[in-house]
Parts: structure tokens; sequence; C-alpha cells
């Protein structure tokens, strides 16, 4: 496996081989076949990228049950988008503004616990956060570490949408955080990047009343890397296109696909907007276009059975090593692959975890495994972005190291 040669070590880029799952900073995930050949057509002509987001709308409206549906330029950006969405509405003063909200509503109420490093994507539009609760949960009391009351008290009039973060542990329920915003007319925005598989989650959080979700379109999907789907209501997402899409036109002859909005309902043509640095090119539609086509299509029964048959190639490949050891954890919790534990205990092998990993991610290829347990002395291997080959590896190298 090492002979082989990757565009990567023809540039003289060291190659990764990603036993940590679909994580941006090592590439993500691989793009389908299916959508590499799309994309590798769409390269040959051209088309109206507004066109082109129409009919990528249409998709995205069908498997969400959202109204409308958009493609940015990954789920960070779709939240950036939706936040621009949720100030600016149909006002093309706001939009010209933004991200300079003086004087305009620009708060995004958020459960405390929700809170992460991308809500910074919502910051960027010109949002300000208010968070509510706190880490209750954590107390062993039985308490809650927000109230569907305290988003009530939040929420004023400088209230433009409420932020939520959808894992399998966010609280509170969906549904009740809905129903505080909706009595209070403002919309939900659910950041739900990575929370597919289930494929029936593609449209839970529609069905539970969000106004606008965000998919990532480069994790499980498998379509590229720059892409993430927004869907939702109708009048966000037309507000998110005439923020997105490129707006250097000429009037006279401008005529924008009435699916995304009526030109004669806006006071003229907009500016380049908040969102036009987050553009995604006729490549990443038509790729995010047969990605999820595809996507939808797959067996998961099948996926799993493969998964679990790649962790068990690692599992037998670390066998017997004495202060190694295994344990398999089931799929669908904060990962959506189950995932190989390993347990390294340093009085017995050569090494701990922390020097492990390190040492790991200087191999040639490089090894990347699930880094968030090191505290504990342990790491993971996903099998999502494995081959069968590179298990072997993987667990040939952790061998090495440890003996
Ligand atoms: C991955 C992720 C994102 C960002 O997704 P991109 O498509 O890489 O922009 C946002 N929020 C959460 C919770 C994520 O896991």
């Amino acid at each position: 496996m090492e002979d082989e040669t990757t565009v990567y070590e023809e540039l003289g880029v060291p190659r990764v081989v990603n036993a940590a799952g679909t994580k941006t900073r090592i590439g993500g995930s691989l793009i389908r076949p299916e959508a590499v050949e799309a994309m590798s057509r769409a390269a040959e002509a051209f088309a109206r990228l507004s066109d082109l987001q129409v009919r990528a709308g249409e998709l995205i409206s069908e498997v969400t049950g959202a109204e409308a549906g958009y493609v940015g330029s990954g789920a960070a950006a779709c939240m950036t988008l939706a936040a621009a969405a949720a100030i600016a509405g149909d006002d093309l003063g706001t939009m010209a503004r933004l991200p300079d909200t003086d004087g305009v509503p620009n708060e995004i109420v958020m459960p405390r616990t929700h809170r992460n490093g991308y809500d910074h994507a919502f910051r960027a539009a010109g949002a300000e956060i208010v968070d509510v609760g706190n880490n209750d949960n954590y107390l062993g009391t039985g308490s809650n570490s927000t109230e569907p009351w305290e988003l009530a008290d939040a929420i004023t009039d400088d209230t433009v949408a409420v932020g939520y973060m959808q894992k399998v542990f966010s609280t509170p329920p969906l549904e009740d955080v809905v129903d505080v915003a909706h009595e209070h007319d403002v919309p939900v925005i659910v950041d739900a990047a990575a929370e597919v598989p289930p494929r029936e989650n593609l449209s839970a959080f529609v069905e539970a009343g969000a106004d606008m979700v965000v998919f990532s379109g480069g994790k499980a999907i498998r379509g590229p890397q720059t892409t993430g789907i927004l869907a939702g209501k109708r009048e966000y997402v037309r507000s998110a296109a005439l923020q997105h899409l490129d707006m250097h036109v000429a009037e006279s002859v401008w005529e924008p696909p009435t699916e995304l909005f009526d030109k004669d309902a806006l006071d003229g043509v907009p500016r380049q907007g908040i969102g036009r640095p987050l553009k995604v090119g006729k490549e990443e539609l038509v790729g995010l276009i047969a990605a999820l086509e595809a996507f939808l299509e797959e067996d998961q029964t099948e996926l799993d059975a493969e998964w679990e048959a790649r962790l068990a190639i690692v599992e037998e490949g670390l066998a017997d090593i004495p202060g190694v050891t295994t344990r398999r954890e089931p799929g669908g919790k904060l990962m959506v692959a189950p995932e190989t534990y390993v347990d390294v205990d340093p009085e017995a092998a050569a090494v701990d975890a922390v020097e492990l990993v390190g040492s790991l991610r200087t191999e040639t290829p490089r090894i990347f495994v699930g880094s968030d347990d090191l505290s504990d002395g342990g790491f993971t291997v996903n099998p999502m972005c494995l081959t069968d080959d590179e298990a072997a590896y993987v667990a040939e190298r952790i061998r090495e190291a440890t003996t």
C-alpha cells in the first residue's frame, strides 16, 4: 500500500490514511465516484448557477420536506447564509450593510450548551449570540441545562432567530424550542451538519418545525467538501439566494429564475451580498446533486456490515499486544459509524497513547486516528474513510510502535 502514488505524493505533500472519520482538516470524506464523474462533466460546459441552484433546491426540498433548498460552500457557510436571511429578510438595504447591523435586530438566542466553534459562522453575518441556561445537566441532580422559559425570556424585539445545534444529546427537545420560538414569531435555525445517517434525519428536523436546517455536503453524504445544504422556508432561502448569488448583472436583461425570487418584488438589483465569498461553482452544485441522489440509494445495512468488518481487521491486527486492548463502540451516538476504542497502558506497552498517536502522524503515509480520548489514555479508529488495506496498515503500524 505504501508504494501507491497519489497526487499528493506527486506534489511532495504527505498523504494521510484517515482512521479518524469525516474530519474536514484531513480532507473530510472521499467524494463518491458518481459525484466525481458528474463534476468532471460539469467542467466541460456552462450553466447559469441560479438555474443549478433551482435544480439542487428541488432535490433538497423533496428529500427534506422543506419548502425550499439551497447550496452553500459548506454547512458553516449555510449557517452564515441562514443568519443573514434571518437578519435581512427581503430588505435590500440591510443586505447591503451586513455584517454591519447598527440599528437592525440581529440577536440569535441559543441554549448555552449549544455554543460551539461553528457559531462564529452565525456571527460572520453580523449576528450577535445571546446564550441562556447553564450546565446543570451535569450536576447529577436531574435539573435541566436550559429551560424553555429561559429562551422565551431572552427573545426580544432584537431577536432574529433561535439557534440550535443538533446532537443526540441536545436539550431541550427541538419541538419545545420550536414552540417557544414560534410563539414569539422568530425562526429556528438547526445546525445538523453531521447528523446523517440516519437518512431519516434529512427530514426529521424540518418535521419537528425547524425553519432552516443545515447539513454538510462533504461528510457522510460524500459530496464535494465545499458544499453544504440549506433546507428551509421559502422566504429564508429567497433571502439567502439574494445574498449569495453573483449580483453583477445588467438589470435590463436580468431574468433570475422565478423559483428563487420574483425580481419585480424587489426594489432593484441587490449588491454582492455577505454570502458572495461563500460561492459554489457549477462543479460543486452538480457534484452535490449526484452525491445526494447516491446517498439516498445507499443501503445502510450493507454499509454498516462493511464498517464492522473493517474494524474487525484492525482488532485482529491488534490482538495480543501487551498493554493494548480494544473495545467496539456502537455507532449512532456521537459518531454515525461504529468505532474501535484502543486503550494503551503505558506500563505494559512501549509507549503511551499521546506518543503513539503523535508518532502515527509521522508515518509514511501519515495515519490520523480519533484523538478525543487521549486524556483517558486511548484513541479511536473510525472505519468510514478507510479501505480494508488501510485498516490492516493502521493495525500494523500500531503494533510496530507499541512492541
Ligand atoms: C462539520 C460541522 C460543521 C461544518 O460543516 P462544513 O460542511 O465543514 O462547513 C458545522 N457544525 C457542526 C456541528 C459540524 O459537525
